[in-house]
């Protein structure tokens, strides 16, 4: 809006208010009724259980810092989620009322960040807190183009009040706003009920936010099977209905609410989730037919328990490995195709990795780094098939080793391979020099035609070698 200077004070007095208004209150405009207007439910400490010491330090500085200047502050989302479920937060989220400037001025330490919506980082210590201003609905914003045909909201950066601020969030369990000053609960849309009865309910018309963001179907899924929360009828209706809007949302945001999905350690309550919602033909456009095969289904599902046990016990797990493990019977169904139409075992797999990881990549953008590992843990395999000569001591030798070993045994469990291959690298890699000498088995007269062909730089069967060298 245009600041006109000979405006009479009164006149201009009002405009400004009017402005003030409709930034902050969210005013029906344009005859749209926008959500009703009322006071948020104040929930004092004994209703919601938070205890104020639960609080990371920085996040209790940057809630004070702020209020201090005389602006609101709150921490939200999924830290208050989890501390009335009484679970660990991951992180702490802030909302305010202030600016992204005025947060970035009161702090030292801190940047503002994002393209999408701008947001500011402030650092205490070690730790990141992450400070957001309250934000509008979309449908306040002047212009229709931020919403795409099929009602997908393309920009999303309209300030807005606290109220605002809470009906745009997706569930009513991630709207809730705690005030770690006065120890109160704000909730706007009475997602402390639906915490405590153990219920994910999406805030508003369930197809609509959905259309705005298809992503919100995933996170319906993934929170309900991270949290044990119960879907409302409601809320999970219109799933199956409007899965395919999938299609519509950028690969890569599919592939980090991929990674959310599947390293929180619920992946395979998430995965029967995704089948049972029908969500999963968006994601991994083939594992419906993976998993409809009985030793498909077993590899993933082994894969999936075997990922959440690392996590439950904080080990590492690699994007990478599980990615491998999701698309390999996509992998080995086309190596074997090609094999029997006259392909060599070699040329024949890296031409069905890149046809696998290339339809992937149009529905899923593995990152670069995660599709290279990938791709190596994939070509490795063969070369545990060759127990002669000094290929096994090589392999030993490859920096790949362990996750191919790993993914190994998930083809042997899972029946693919004898259960006998996997042992005998397990007692190959720990034997000394003359019991590995004893164990290798007598070289037949075919790898050495391969041998000769692996010095040729661009040929197939030196691929896995270079692609393992890149890591
Ligand atoms: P997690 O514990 O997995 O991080 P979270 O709920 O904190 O879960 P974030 O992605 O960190 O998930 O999002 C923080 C908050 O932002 C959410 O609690 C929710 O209020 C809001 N939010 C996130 N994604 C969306 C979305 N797609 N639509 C509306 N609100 C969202
Ligand atoms: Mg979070």
């Amino acid at each position: 809006m245009r600041y006109n200077s000979a405006v009479s004070p009164i006149t201009h007095g009002s405009m400004i208010k009017k402005l003030l208004q409709r930034v902050f209150k969210g005013k029906p405009k344009g005859g749209r009724v926008l959500a009703s207007s009322h006071e948020a439910r104040r929930y004092p400490r004994r209703v919601h259980g938070i205890a104020r010491s639960s609080i990371s330090p920085a996040a209790l500085k940057t809630v004070e810092g702020l209020q201090k200047a005389g602006f609101a502050a709150f921490v939200v989302g999924g830290a208050v989620r989890d501390l009335i479920l009484k679970r660990v937060p991951k992180d702490f989220d802030v909302a305010t009322d202030a600016t992204p400037e005025e947060v970035r001025r009161l702090f030292r330490r801190s940047r503002i960040i994002g393209r999408r919506f701008r947001i500011v980082h402030v650092m205490h210590g070690q730790e990141t807190i992450e400070v957001s201003t309250f934000r509008g609905s979309h449908l306040d914003a002047d212009d229709d183009a931020s919403v795409a045909d099929s009602g997908r909201i393309l920009r999303d950066n309209v300030f807005g009040s606290h109220e605002e601020d809470a009906v745009r969030r997706d569930f009513s369990a991630n709207a809730l706003y705690y005030d770690p000053v006065t120890e109160e609960v704000f909730d706007f849309t009475d997602g402390l009920p639906d915490l405590k009865a153990g219920v994910l309910r999406i805030i508003g018309a369930p197809h609509t936010r959905y259309r705005e963001d298809p992503v919100r179907m995933l996170r319906a899924v993934r929170l309900s099977a991270k949290l044990g929360l119960k879907l409302d009828p409601a809320t999970e209706a219109p799933i199956p209905e409007l899965a395919a809007l999938l299609h519509d949302v950028p690969p890569a945001r599919l592939f980090d609410e991929m990674l959310k999905l599947f390293l929180s350690g619920h992946a395979m309550e998430s995965a029967r989730a995704l089948r049972e919602h029908g969500l999963h033909h968006g994601l991994l456009p083939m594992l419906d037919v993976v998993l409809e095969q009985p030793l498909g289904e077993r590899f993933v599902t082994l894969a999936l328990r075997n990922t959440d046990e690392r996590v439950l016990a904080d080990k590492p797990v690699s994007p990478a490995f599980l990615f491998a493990a999701l698309l390999w019977h996509e992998v080995l169904a086309l190596w074997q195709k090609l094999q029997t139409e006259g392909a060599r075992p070699m040329p024949a797999l890296m031409q069905a990795m890149h046809e696998v990881s290339d339809i992937q990549a149009e529905k899923l953008a593995i990152t670069k780094r995660f599709s290279v590992m990938m791709k190596e843990i994939w070509s490795i395999q063969p070369r545990f098939e060759q127990r002669a000569g000094q290929r096994p001591y090589r392999l030993l030798e490859n920096p790949r080793f362990r996750a191919g070993y790993d993914f190994l045994l998930l083809r042997c469990q899972s029946g693919e391979l004898p259960m006998a291959l996997a042992e005998w690298w397990d007692a190959f890699a720990v034997a000394d020099s003359a019991q590995r000498a004893a164990m290798l088995v007598p070289d037949s007269g075919a790898p050495k035609k391969r041998r000769r062909r692996s010095r040729r730089p661009a040929s197939a069967s030196s691929a896995s070698e270079t692609a393992s060298g890149q890591a």
